[in-house]
């Protein structure tokens, strides 16, 4: 049993469809290719083990005997496999469940053969080096000193030492030989291992850089990339607690498109969300930086202004209608000239974020119903 485990990083995140099965079958593609992999092993120690029996050094029915266990664990578990059962392997590496009878077959080897237990303590410094890497390690750690005692009590019944065979030149070749197999397997597993660590890596990058996309989605309105309407109230209840502290001035200034509806209805909507992205990118901006500017909904947006009192706010708000009208809507429709409507409101001591911004929407209301394009102050 030489290549103890294969490390193949797992295969790319399947579809939301079907996740369920398609997490089976990727882990029955990958316990299957290892169950393989496991018993062209067994094939490749039995092999070594004839050539050791052809030379006289152990006799042929131990040989048989465990290469054909080996092959028939191998079967058992692709029968397990191929039918959609784990046996509770979480793993399809190398699972203990599956690792348990690799480890007491080669116990059974030493003791059938004990003048080649040298091949079988390397079989099980594989195993175990591979099984390291996978399973938890108070279980390894368990393992382990499960096997070590074993192979102790065998080496003592067998009242034989660990020795590398190497009574005639058959004997030293083939003992080079499966030790150099040996070191090819540590390397094999190396490998693995970094490909795992460098997949690891890259999983860890791709989901850090999908985290800030999700948090920058919680935060700001898609459309426009400005803060959303939640980010917003939770930033001006914090601006308003701030100025009750330290009585300094807090304004809010909320804006409304005028006749927007007739902008989607006669341009359409792909007219009418460049209008939108055109008026938000226009006033953040003209807005100075430790001014707060989100879209609060459709097409209304709110400024929270802070250390600044209604009067003053007006001036950036008139600046903002100069220069989308200075602009011009050409690049959104030919001739289209977009206005906004205004309404401000000064946040007074204890005042709560509702009462504010109904304050700023009835002074919206109050410009709207007095012709549109202008401000007013609640
Ligand atoms: P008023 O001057 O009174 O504000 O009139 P209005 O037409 O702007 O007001 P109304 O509230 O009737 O219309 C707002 C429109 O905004 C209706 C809605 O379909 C549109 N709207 C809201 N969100 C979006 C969006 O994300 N993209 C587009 N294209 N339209 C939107
Ligand atoms: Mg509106
Ligand atoms: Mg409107």
């Amino acid at each position: 049993m030489q290549a103890a485990t294969a490390y193949a990083p797992a295969d790319a995140p399947p579809p939301a469809g079907g996740l369920q099965s398609d997490r089976q079958a990727t882990f029955t593609r990958h316990a299957l290719r290892n169950v393989r992999i496991i018993s062209y092993s067994y094939l490749i120690d039995g092999l070594v083990l004839s050539l050791f029996a052809l030379a006289g050094t152990v006799p042929w029915v131990p040989v048989a005997a465990y290469t054909v266990m080996g092959l028939l664990i191998g079967t058992f578990w692709t029968v397990v496999f191929q039918n959609g059962w784990t046996l509770g392997a979480k793993d399809p590496h190398m699972p203990m469940t599956m690792s348990l009878p690799h480890q007491v077959l080669q116990l059974a080897g030493m003791a059938l053969m004990p003048k080649l237990s040298f091949m079988f303590l390397l079989i099980l410094f594989i195993v175990f080096t591979a099984l390291a890497m996978r399973v938890a390690p108070r279980r390894a750690v368990a393992a382990c000193a499960a096997i070590c005692v074993g192979a102790g009590l065998v080496l003592a019944m067998g009242g034989t030492t660990v020795r590398i065979p190497d009574a005639n030149i058959v004997e030293q070749v083939l003992s080079w030989a499966f030790v150099s197999l040996t070191l090819w397997q540590c390397i094999w597993i190396g490998l693995f291992n970094g490909a795992m660590t460098a997949t690891l890596k890259r999983r860890s990058r791709e989901l850090a850089a999908l985290t800030r996309k999700v948090q920058h989605l919680a935060h700001h309105d898609e459309l426009t990339g400005l803060l959303n309407r939640r980010s917003l109230l939770a930033i001006l209840a914090g601006e308003q607690q701030h100025a009750d502290r330290t009585g300094q001035a807090l304004t809010v200034a909320l804006f409304d498109l005028d006749h927007f509806k007739a902008i989607n209805d006669t341009l359409g909507h792909p007219a009418g969300d460049r209008t939108l992205k055109r008026f938000a990118s226009t006033v953040k901006q003209l807005a100075r930086t430790t001014d707060r500017f989100g879209r609060y909904g459709g097409e209304e947006f709110l400024l929270v202004l802070a250390g600044t009192p209604p009067g003053d706010a007006r001036v950036p708000v008139e600046r903002f209608r100069e220069a989308l009208r200075a602009r011009g809507w050409d690049d959104v429709a030919l001739d289209l000239q977009v206005t906004f409507s205004c309404g401000l409101a000064g946040h007074l001591p204890g005042e709560s974020t509702e009462d504010l911004l109904r304050r700023a929407d009835a002074a919206l209301y109050r410009a709207k119903h007095d012709g549109r394009d202008c401000t007013r102050t609640g």
